[in-house]
């Protein structure tokens, strides 16, 4: 477990205590932004965005290996995909800190082994709640499953807004962003791969 928790403390109500340079570099950010920090309203705003960006990249505290190790062999002879379909989550993209909203599904094929569906879900916001690039994200969830449960073939679908193509920039509210993995037959058989697709946008 790559756990960082250890370098934090707490107060009384265990609510993380936000160093005072954390807090002075977001008033600085607001100051930069155009604003008065020390007006009444933005008072509390730092150690709130600061508490806020300790959940939004909680990930770092996470081992998604960990959510795949506890696996069923006895499946009853199921030999066909499984597939966890529009998985919501959250992240933030690594170039603008802006936020990534979108959702995700995973397929696999099972070799011998299988895992509770949730699992999958949990691998997705383990990786999802660091700073992140959308590819990366995507090839991460599907090797992750590929690692660990050894399946004949995964397949990873994520669609996703971006904060910053949104808000700045090029401005273009509304569009998102498709990315895949495919890996196993997924990747290398046509059919697998159709009838993985097909599943995915529900046909
Ligand atoms: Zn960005």
């Amino acid at each position: 477990m790559n756990s960082m928790s250890g370098h934090f403390q707490f107060d009384e109500a265990g609510k993380v205590l936000v160093p005072e340079e954390v807090e002075e570099s977001i008033r600085t950010l607001i100051r930069w932004a155009g604003d008065d920090p020390s007006r009444e309203g933005l008072q509390d705003t730092p150690a709130r965005v600061a508490r806020a960006w300790r959940e939004y990249c909680r990930g770092y505290e996470d081992d998604p290996a960990v959510h795949l190790s506890r696996t069923f062999e006895e499946v009853g002879g199921y030999d066909e995909i499984v597939l966890l379909r529009d998985i919501p989550f959250q992240s933030h993209c690594e170039h603008h800190l802006a936020p990534i909203t979108g959702s995700a599904s995973v397929a696999y094929l099972p070799g011998e082994r299988v895992v509770g569906i949730s699992k999958l879900a949990r691998v997705l916001h383990g990786y999802a709640e660091r700073l992140q690039v959308q590819e990366r994200l995507t090839a991460q969830v599907a090797q992750a499953i590929w690692d660990n449960l050894q399946p004949r073939g995964v397949a990873v679908v994520i669609t996703a807004r971006h904060g910053c193509m949104t808000g700045r920039g090029v401005r273009t509210p509304g569009v998102s962003m498709v990315t895949s993995r495919m890996l196993g037959c997924f990747l290398t058989d046509r059919d697998s791969r159709q009838e993985v697709l097909s599943l995915i946008r529900g046909a």
